[in-house]
């Protein structure tokens, strides 16, 4: 690794990404590759925590997240890329940093409590869902990152992995840096129906979707609620699809929104404006990550040798460790 400093960071591999993953994750993993030395994981164990019992289609949701990837902008040549569980080491770490962390720490995070929430019954909790931190932990130490870039939701997981190192230091010996989180500023895309944007709302657009599928689907999208005729003033202040022109035709946005407040202009046109837009958009993403996935064998290919990198990296730390804790 350079000096440039080292930042991890990476995604559970639950299939195909939407637009809210491209302008959330991708756009700003795109611009840090270019000051950092970049590792991007393909966390397939964190999405155990929650998917333990559908493992059939890691394999495809793996290579279409990566391709997604790369179509996205994500250049191997510069980053790292790599499958956290063909990387054992992280897991022999995550074992010993456990050691270390208390249960009543893990339950005060505040993401889980949420989750357990949702389940309910303790008898519906994944042991690894309340040790989900401490896996994050051991994958950022494992590579001494230290930039950890997160939404705002993540921003207690990685106090947890500041305090599992300075604890580690503490106990035994300087081996880790403390990370710090880079906050990310993500503007709030909402989904077709104005809700977050999310694959299990089934209200998501696809990085990988058709031209037709996009049409279809801008089309779909909520407008202002009390805009009922086409001479009736709008307000683009309540509009998805203003939302969309807001991120997405950043030129053209204040011209519609004074067209759509004087009645100038239509929601059809104002739609079909915004899918020509996210059709120019996505045109090089989706035939970046066709082509990819018309020979997957890239993708492995690029996964594997991101794998050799950072098991060497991850052995040095581990064997460092061992050390540390006076382990053979
Ligand atoms: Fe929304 Fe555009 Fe219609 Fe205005 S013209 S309400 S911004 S779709």
């Amino acid at each position: 690794m350079s000096n440039k400093g080292t930042i991890l960071s990476g995604s559970r591999p639950t299939g195909k990404l939407h637009l809210g993953h491209l302008i959330g994750v991708l756009d700003n993993w795109k611009d840090l590759q270019e000051d950092y030395d970049c590792i991007f994981e393909v966390a397939d164990w964190h999405a155990l925590t929650t998917k333990y019992d559908q493992t059939e289609n890691i394999k495809q949701h793996i290579r279409e997240m990566v391709a997604d990837w790369i179509g996205a902008g994500i250049d191997p040549r510069k980053s790292t890329l790599f499958i956290q569980s063909d990387v054992p080491e992280i897991a022999e770490l995550h074992l010993l940093l456990s050691m270390i962390v208390s249960v009543g720490r893990l339950e005060r995070n505040p993401t889980y409590k949420e989750q357990i929430q949702e389940l309910g019954d303790n008898d519906s909790i994944p042991f690894g869902l309340l040790e989900y931190p401490v896996l994050q932990a051991a994958d950022i130490l494992f590579a001494k990152a230290d930039t950890v870039p997160v939404g705002e939701d993540q921003l207690p997981h990685i106090e947890i992995t500041r305090d599992i190192a300075r604890r580690f230091n503490y106990l035994y010996e300087e081996v880790f840096p403390e990370p710090e989180s880079k906050l990310a500023k993500v503007p709030r895309l909402p989904g077709l129906d104005g809700r977050k944007m999310s694959k299990s709302y089934g209200n998501a657009i696809y990085l990988s979707d058709s031209k037709d599928e996009i049409n279809d689907k801008v089309n779909q999208m909520v407008t202002d609620p009390e805009r009922i005729r086409l001479s009736d003033p709008g307000n683009p202040d309540v509009c998805s699809v203003y939302d969309f022109h807001e991120i997405f035709n950043k030129e053209e946005a204040e011209d519609i929104a004074a067209e759509c407040r004087s009645a100038d202009l239509g929601c059809v046109d104002c739609k079909n404006r915004l899918a020509n837009v996210l059709n120019n958009e996505l045109a090089g993403i989706r035939n970046k990550r066709e082509e990819l996935l018309a020979n997957p064998k890239q993708i492995d290919e690029i996964l594997a040798k991101g794998t050799q990198k950072v098991r060497k990296q991850a052995k040095e730390t581990l064997k460092e460790v061992r050390a540390a804790m006076n382990l053979k």
